[in-house]
């Protein structure tokens, strides 16, 4: 069962029990103990509150900082592994209908991971996108990194031989490999993937790559909990990705497209398809993607009106 320990404040812990006021049972050596769907809460007079359950996170993020050493017990890293220097690696734009597939590794080590924990690195995924904005280029001032942009025209050409995990593996195999080589002669204690695959699969993705990363390889899902490179490395993916927005938006007289693949997007598209005809669609966006269609689909209603 995974399980994350906080630090917290008489006062904070107040609020605690204030806020799960109706789930508490208290047992008689705890200050209260309330359990919810996706955790039993435990707070204990040290100071230390216990989240434990199938989602600890879900509630100990409301609390504080999740310790970057929060294990959780499928993964197999080492117990020092924040401490380590380590090469991480995650991707953003996979499930965007608009913009580019990005992949980024870093390389932190002990060195520059005091810096990156000033900039806020470690709460990657609670930082907004002007946040992001600001810090990755600092990051990229920091630390080594290999950032990969596959634009949406290159996605199209290459997506009907690759499904959208083998490349990703690809991808991260590919920028991984590439910052090893930059940062000879250092060697990286480990490297960090966060997981998209099966690491079996993730292997045989790769089996035929030239060069193939050399590093002890390890997974873990919400790798940025683990190593700041991870964090690192989707700060600067995901800021890529929202320049890869603005650039084609530029091209099509917008301030940016949006992300996702939802509704928004479909009436953006068939927008675009009024505007600039069919083909526009394969130049920006992933092109298999059902919102092709529903796009497509939209234009030629509202044509039927005019
Ligand atoms: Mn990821």
């Amino acid at each position: 069962m995974a399980s994350i320990t906080l630090q917290c404040s008489p006062k904070s812990i107040q609020q605690m029990e204030t806020f799960y006021t109706n789930k508490i049972k208290t047992p008689p050596y705890a200050l209260f103990s309330a359990k919810t769907d996706s955790a039993t809460i435990t707070a204990y007079q040290s100071g230390k509150v216990v989240f434990q359950g199938k989602n600890p996170e879900a509630e100990a993020q409301k609390w504080g900082d999740l310790p970057l050493t929060s294990k959780t017990e499928n993964t197999n890293l080492p117990t020092n592994f924040a401490t380590l220097n380590i090469i991480g690696s995650d991707e953003t734009g996979n499930g965007s209908y608009f913009g580019p597939l990005t992949v980024c590794a870093t390389y932190v080590t002990n060195d520059t991971a005091p810096t990156l924990k000033k900039l806020g690195v470690k709460d990657s995924k609670q930082l907004s996108d002007e946040r992001m904005k600001k810090i990755a280029p600092l990051i990229k001032e920091t630390i080594p990194y290999q950032l990969l942009v596959v634009t949406p025209e290159k996605y199209n050409q290459v997506q009907s031989q690759y499904n959208a995990v083998k490349m990703k593996a690809v991808l991260h195999n590919r920028a991984i490999a590439l910052l090893e080589q930059k940062i000879v002669p250092c060697k990286p204690d480990g490297i960090l993937i966060d997981q998209f695959t099966d690491p079996k699969n993730y292997q045989r993705y790769i089996q035929n790559e030239d060069p193939i990363a050399q590093g002890k390889l390890y997974f873990a899902t919400k790798g940025e909990q683990y190593h700041l490179s991870v964090a690192a490395a989707s700060i600067i993916a995901r800021v890529a990705f929202l320049e890869g927005l603005e650039t084609d938006g530029h091209k099509v007289g917008l301030e940016t497209l949006p992300s996702g693949a939802g509704p928004n997007v479909d009436r953006i598209a068939s927008q675009l398809i009024t505007r600039y005809g069919d083909d526009i669609l394969y130049k920006i966006s992933k092109y298999h993607f059902a919102n092709t269609k529903k796009a497509q689909q939209l234009a030629h209603k509202n044509k039927d009106w005019h």
